[in-house]
């Protein structure tokens, strides 16, 4: 059986990939220090007797013993109140994590995905975002913590590709949805949801005219699928293009759970980037990928699980 280690492993995105490469027929070894991650979202897994548990910091030396095919380093504080909350752990997952990985990568022969982000991109000049564009960013404000971490990510990640010889996938994450997100994680979604779901005020920061692209955890799962196994090592957007307004999210929330919640509107926090939306050309000319599911069928999905865990 061929193995694959996940980090970030009971995290949203992590614990969706979990169940992918169980489902493919991987032994999967998973790794969290669970700073943001829950058991909850792996739980179902840990009877498996392909499935392993880690509870590690890959900040830290991460030793595995065993061969390895596959490794997805997707452990990072990813929601702009958990990087503020944890900048240092933020910049140390995404660096030095990312140099134990490579080094795992390098001393088993295993191929390896990183998960980079559209905050590369910062707060964009070009719109939409094709991978050619090389960003926007602060590197001293609130989110420069997680955008240059991720940047370090992918330079250290090319580094190890052209000097080692390492197999490199680099995924450009954008804006997900789905089961799993946590509630507090304080991104849009969650927010709207379970300030719907309680009948609080529905927070829009800004004037909710600032726009992102979001895309349903199981589309963005098979995407990085498509990645991991292509033979394609420079950086790969995967994010659905359909942009709509924070103003429409919020109302679109409000609409599906019927709720009587009114929206109120907050300051912007800084940097917040105005627009977002990748381009996937690549992604679809090299991969054959583009995202499936209507944001309606995505939306009514997410509600059903936050219904069961928003109290
Ligand atoms: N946002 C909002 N209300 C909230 C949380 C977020 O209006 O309660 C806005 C936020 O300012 C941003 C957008 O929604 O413009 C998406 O924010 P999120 O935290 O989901 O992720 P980002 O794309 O900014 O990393």
């Amino acid at each position: 059986m061929k193995r694959v280690l996940i980090t970030g492993a009971a995290g949203f995105l992590g614990s969706h990939l979990c169940d992918r490469f169980i489902k493919e027929g991987y032994a999967v070894i998973a790794m969290d220090n669970l700073l943001t991650g829950s058991m909850d979202n792996l739980i179902h897994l840990l009877p498996l007797e392909q499935f392993t548990f880690y509870h590690h910091d890959v900040s830290r030396y991460v030793h595995i013993p065993g061969d390895l095919e596959y490794i997805l380093h997707f452990a990072s504080p990813a929601s702009p109140i958990d990087y503020l909350k944890m900048p240092i752990q933020t910049l140390k997952v995404g660096a030095l994590g990312t140099h134990n990985l490579l080094g795992v990568a390098k001393a088993k022969g295993s191929r390896i995905l990183v998960a980079s982000t559209s905050e590369v991109y910062g707060d964009p000049l070009i719109h939409p975002q094709t991978e050619e564009y090389w960003g926007n960013v602060n590197p001293v404000g609130p989110r420069g913590v997680y955008d240059e971490a991720k940047r370090f990510m992918e330079a250290i990640t090319m580094a190890y590709h052209n000097f080692h010889g390492v197999e490199t996938r680099i995924v450009r994450i954008f804006n997900t949805y789905g089961p799993r997100m946590r509630v507090d994680d304080g991104r849009a979604l969650p927010t709207f949801f379970s300030q719907a779901i309680k009948g609080e005020d529905i927070t829009v920061f800004g004037d909710g005219s600032q726009t992102r692209s979001f895309c349903y955890v199981d589309d963005l799962v098979e995407g990085i699928y498509k990645l991991l196994l292509s033979d394609y090592h420079l950086p790969v957007n995967v994010g659905n293009p359909n942009e709509i307004t924070i103003k429409q999210a919020a109302e679109e929330v409000v609409s599906l759970t019927g709720s009587s919640s009114n929206i109120a509107y907050r300051d912007l926090p800084k940097d917040d980037p105005k627009v977002r939306q990748p381009d996937i050309t690549k992604a679809r000319e090299i991969l054959g990928w583009e995202p499936k599911v209507e944001r309606a069928d995505g939306l009514a999905r997410t509600y059903e699980y936050f219904k069961g865990v928003v109290s």
